[in-house]
C-alpha cells in the first residue's frame, strides 16, 4: 500500500516538475522582455568613510519596475535567472548603466567609485574579461580603478585557484574586487591570502546583531583584523543606527553602507542626496575625539 501511495505520489511530483519547468522558463522569457523594454533599473545605496565621515562610492543594486507600482528587488527574479544564460547579458547591462551613471557623476565633479555585484555564472563565462574591457572602452574617461566588482566570499571559495587567476586578469587593467558577504562562506586564512581581493564586505546578519551577540561581534572584529592583517579595506553593510556606525568606528573599520546613512536610491536623486548629506553629528563628534 506504501508502495502504490509512493509511486502515486511520484507522478504527481512529476508533473509538478514539469509545470515547475515550464513557468520558470516563463518566467525567464518574461525578464529578458524586462531588459529589452527598459523595465530594469539600478538603485544606488551610498558608502562612506567611518574617518572623514565622507561619502566615497555606491553599490548598485537591481531592481525590476514591473509596472508603475511594482517594484521588484533582485531576490524576487535575479535567482530565476542566475543559472540562465540571461545572467551575462543582464550582467553586461548592469556594468554599462553603472558606469554610464559613474561618467554622469563625475561631469558634476563627483568622484566616485561605483561597486557592480556580478554573479557567479556571469563572473566565470569565458568572455567576462572581454565583455568587460568593451564596456569600459565604451566610455575611455572612465578610470577602470573607479569601478569595483563585488563578488560573493562563497563564490571565490567554489575554485580558489581559477577565481585568483580571473580577479588578477581583471586587476591588470584596473578595477577592483570586494569579496561580499564576507564571514558566510569560511575562508580560511590561506584562501584569503591567495585572493587579490582589495576589499571585505562584512556581512550585514554580523554587523546587524554584533551589538548584542558576543559571537557576531567577535566575528565583526576578526573580520576587521583579518583586513589590517592582509592589507585590505573593510566595508561593514547593514549599518542601520548610530550605534552600529561608532561601534565601527570604535573598532576601526573603514567604511560603511546601510540604512542608517541612506537606503538605496535612484541614480537621479543621487547627486543631491550627497549635496545635502551631513555625517551624524554623533559620529562626527566620536571622529574629532579619536583624532585628538
Ligand atoms: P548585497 O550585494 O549584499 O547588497 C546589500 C543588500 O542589503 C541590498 O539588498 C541592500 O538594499 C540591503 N541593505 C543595505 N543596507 C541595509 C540595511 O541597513 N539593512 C538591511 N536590512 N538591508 C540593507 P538588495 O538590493 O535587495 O540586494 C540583495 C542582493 O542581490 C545583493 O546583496 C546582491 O547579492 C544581489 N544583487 C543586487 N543587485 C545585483 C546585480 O545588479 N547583479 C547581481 N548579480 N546581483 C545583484
Ligand atoms: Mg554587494
Ligand atoms: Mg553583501
Ligand atoms: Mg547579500
Amino acid at each position: 500500500q506504501s508502495k502504490q501511495l509512493g509511486r502515486n505520489r511520484y507522478q504527481l511530483f512529476d508533473m509538478e516538475a514539469a509545470k515547475d519547468l515550464r513557468a520558470q522558463h516563463q518566467e525567464l522569457e518574461r525578464i529578458r522582455e524586462a531588459l529589452q523594454y527598459g523595465e530594469l533599473r539600478l538603485f544606488y545605496q551610498p558608502k562612506v568613510n567611518l574617518r572623514t565621515g565622507q561619502v566615497v562610492g555606491l553599490e548598485a543594486l537591481i531592481r525590476w519596475q514591473k509596472d508603475a507600482d511594482t517594484l521588484l528587488g533582485p531576490q524576487d527574479f535575479l535567482p530565476i535567472v542566475e543559472h540562465s544564460p540571461l545572467i551575462v547579458d543582464i550582467g553586461e547591462w548592469v556594468l554599462r548603466q553603472a558606469i554610464d551613471h559613474a561618467m554622469q557623476w563625475r561631469e558634476q565633479g563627483l568622484d566616485l567609485i561605483v561597486s557592480v555585484n556580478i554573479a557567479a555564472r556571469h563572473f566565470q563565462h569565458p568572455d567576462f574579461l572581454a565583455g568587460l574591457q568593451r564596456v569600459l572602452a565604451e566610455h575611455p574617461e572612465m578610470p577602470p580603478d573607479r569601478l569595483e566588482l563585488e563578488i560573493l566570499e562563497s563564490t571565490a571559495l567554489d575554485d580558489v585557484l581559477t577565481m585568483r587567476a580571473l580577479m588578477a586578469e581583471c586587476q591588470r587593467i584596473g578595477v577592483r574586487f570586494a569579496l561580499d558577504d564576507f564571514g558566510t562562506g569560511y575562508s580560511s586564512l590561506s584562501y584569503l591570502k591567495q585572493l587579490p581581493a582589495d576589499t571585505l564586505k562584512i556581512d550585514r546578519s554580523f554587523v546587524r546583531d554584533m551589538l548584542d551577540d558576543q559571537d557576531d561581534l567577535a566575528l565583526v572584529e576578526g573580520v576587521i583584523g583579518l583586513a589590517a592583517t592582509f592589507r585590505k579595506q573593510v566595508v561593514a553593510e547593514g549599518v542601520e543606527t548610530p550605534e552600529h556606525g561608532l561601534l565601527l568606528m570604535q573598532l576601526e573599520c573603514d567604511y560603511a553602507q546601510g540604512f542608517g546613512i541612506a537606503r538605496p536610491m535612484p541614480a537621479e536623486q543621487v547627486a543631491e542626496w550627497i549635496s545635502s548629506y551631513r555625517p551624524d553629528w554623533k559620529w562626527t563628534l566620536f571622529a574629532d575625539r579619536r583624532c585628538r
